[in-house]
């Protein structure tokens, strides 16, 4: 499935992620040379329908068509076949940011085409690894890391004061090169807001001219940094909906306005059905349904028991179905 290139193909970069098909036969793995030898990887389109990252690379592959990049880059272009049809993954496919080396999913051919793509890149001595995505509620830019280390912290500092730390899910392209360079997933924001690309574009720069990482840590003012405590799905038979009473949910119409807000307890996000036994979702990080711990269905309203502070909550029912509803964050110190 997996096709790798050491140059770029002819006509690649006139082409918007939805045209990459005319020219890929699918996933690519392009290696280009630089001064620094040892590459920055950089992989875009793991979800089809989020492009931030193929026009950040678009635009410095031409930047450099004519010059030497200042470090070696190799691009992994994800899913081809989503992005032309501009969705986050075609419904016989897997997710593309859920098989890499550590994934719990079945998906065997996806799951040896990602090891593929990680043991090229460890072959090739891999500097560090920047994942771009894009998410479809109202969210800031923010940068996610796998591991507490200060080169990983440096890292996401460089596109975000932002920066969530995760181990679940499992899977991600960001947990398996942690394995092998700092590794960072940016989040951009949704697919078009103005002003995503030359953010994406002006990190990118930076990276290509980082020589290496700097050795004192990161400065606690320097970042807000938030750890992930819990997954919140709706259950697969449920009916959900916005502002929708007939619904076994029915969640507030403007729940992605709650992003990024340090929310109360007792904060309202929606209600149950009248004498519906539904409940969300709730894992955290040993895959332990804690729902009962941080959320309270007295009278059918769904509130918090705690605060916390929701990512990712998204009104697309169909990013709720085939992900999550959102993430939900606790504020923690810089290590
Ligand atoms: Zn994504």
């Amino acid at each position: 499935m997996l096709t790798q290139y050491k140059s770029l193909p002819d006509g690649l970069l006139d082409l918007p992620a939805a045209r990459l098909g005319e020219v890929l036969p699918g996933p690519a793995l392009i290696h280009l040379p630089g001064r620094h030898t040892l590459p920055l990887f950089v992989s875009v389109l793991l979800h089809g329908n989020e492009d931030t990252g193929w026009l950040a690379a678009q635009e410095i592959l031409r930047k450099y068509a004519a010059a030497e990049l200042p470090r070696a880059l190799s691009l992994f272009i994800g899913n081809v076949a989503a992005a032309r049809s501009g969705v986050r993954r075609l419904d016989d496919q897997p997710d593309y940011n859920r098989v890499w080396p550590g994934s719990e999913e079945a998906h065997p051919a996806e799951r040896a085409m990602m090891q593929e793509v990680v043991d090229a890149m460890r072959a090739r001595g891999v500097f560090a690894s920047i994942d771009i995505h894009n998410n479809t509620g109202l969210n800031p830019h923010y940068a996610c890391v796998n591991r507490l280390d200060q080169a990983f912290l440096h890292l996401a500092a460089l596109f975000s004061r932002i920066v969530v730390y995760f181990i679940r899910p499992r899977g991600v392209q960001s947990a398996a090169f942690a394995e092998l360079c700092p590794a960072v997933t940016l989040e951009c924001g949704k697919p078009g807001t103005p002003g995503s690309v030359e953010h994406a574009v002006l990190f990118l720069e930076a990276c290509l001219h980082l020589s290496e990482f700097p050795a004192h840590p990161v400065a606690p003012h320097d970042i807000d940094l938030f750890h992930t405590v819990a997954t919140v799905k709706v259950p697969e038979q449920a009916s959900f909906g916005f502002a929708a009473p007939d619904a076994d949910i029915d969640f507030v119409s403007e729940l992605d306005h709650f992003n990024f807000r340090e929310l109360a307890r007792g904060e309202r996000l929606g209600r149950v059905r009248e004498g519906s036994p539904v409940r969300l979702q709730v894992r955290d990080e040993n895959d332990i349904d804690i729902g009962m711990r941080l959320f309270d269905y007295c009278q059918g309203e769904i509130t918090l028991r705690q605060p916390l502070m929701p990512a990712m909550l998204t009104r697309d029912e169909r990013v709720i179905r085939q992900d999550c509803l959102c993430y939900l964050m606790e504020r923690i110190g810089v290590p």
